[in-house]
């Protein structure tokens, strides 16, 4: 549950409206994953800590980063990934597999946002991993 939606000013101009419920998607779960890590640390968020109310956006990354500099290594993983996500949808380069360059079919960015290969190349990277393992 993400209530606070108050960096539309980025989302005005820019074109990337069909993915507008991914980013909405990622975002929320980017908030969690710093809620829930906030939690860890330090046993509780002091309130209205994640509001950032109307800080400059150096102070809410510089704080972003504190919180990822503590998280656990999975959490951070998923948190970079969801960034980078985040960062492609902001630079319009999201949904382009970044292995082969061809489009990432919009279902499967539904379902694993974060993704950054076609299937095609998920599926041949996944091949090479299980003969690495073997
Ligand atoms: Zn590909």
């Amino acid at each position: 549950m993400v209530g606070k939606d108050r960096k539309e000013k980025k989302g005005r101009d820019s074109k990337e409206g069909k993915y507008d419920e991914i980013k909405k998607e990622l975002e929320g779960q980017k908030a969690s994953l710093l809620a829930e890590s906030g939690e860890i640390i330090s046993g509780g968020l002091s309130p209205g800590m994640e509001n950032f109310p109307d800080m400059t956006d150096q102070a809410s990354a510089e704080a972003d980063q504190n919180f990822t500099l503590r998280l656990r290594e999975r959490e951070q993983k998923l948190l970079k990934k969801i960034d980078e996500a985040l960062d492609r949808i902001n630079n319009g380069t999201f949904g382009i597999c970044e292995s082969c360059g061809g489009e990432i079919s919009f279902k499967r960015l539904e379902a694993r946002p974060v993704t950054t290969l076609c299937i095609e190349c998920k599926t041949r990277q996944e091949a090479d991993e299980k003969i690495r393992e073997a």
